[in-house]
C-alpha cells in the first residue's frame, strides 16, 4: 500500500517546509498558492482520454482504448494559481 505516495516528493516538501511542519500547514501553504480547483480534472490532476485503436480481434474494426493523462492546465496538481473559466466563443448573433 501507499505506492501512490512519492517518497522523493515528500522529502522535497520536508526540505521546503521544515521537518516540524504538519501536513495541515503544508497543505494550507500549497493551497494558498493554488487556491482554485482545476475545472478540467476537477481537482484530481488527471483525466482519462479515449484513443481510437485497431480492434484486437482484427477484421479492420476500430475500438477505443482509454489512457490516463496528466492534466495540463494544472500540471497534475488538481489546483490552479488563477481561476479558469470556460472560453466562450461567440458565433454570430440570433434573435432573442
Ligand atoms: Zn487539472
Amino acid at each position: 500500500m501507499h505506492e501512490e505516495f512519492n517518497i522523493l516528493k515528500i522529502k522535497q516538501l520536508q526540505h521546503l517546509f521544515g521537518e516540524d511542519a504538519t501536513l495541515s500547514e503544508v497543505l494550507k501553504q500549497l493551497q494558498s498558492e493554488r487556491p482554485f480547483e482545476c475545472p478540467v480534472c476537477k481537482g484530481v490532476g488527471h483525466y482519462t482520454q479515449e484513443y481510437p485503436h485497431p480492434n484486437e480481434h482484427g477484421g479492420g474494426d476500430w475500438g477505443y482504448i482509454t489512457k490516463t493523462v496528466q492534466c495540463k492546465l494544472c500540471d497534475g496538481t488538481g489546483y490552479t494559481k488563477v481561476k479558469y473559466v470556460p472560453k466562450m466563443k461567440q458565433v454570430g448573433w440570433e434573435e432573442a
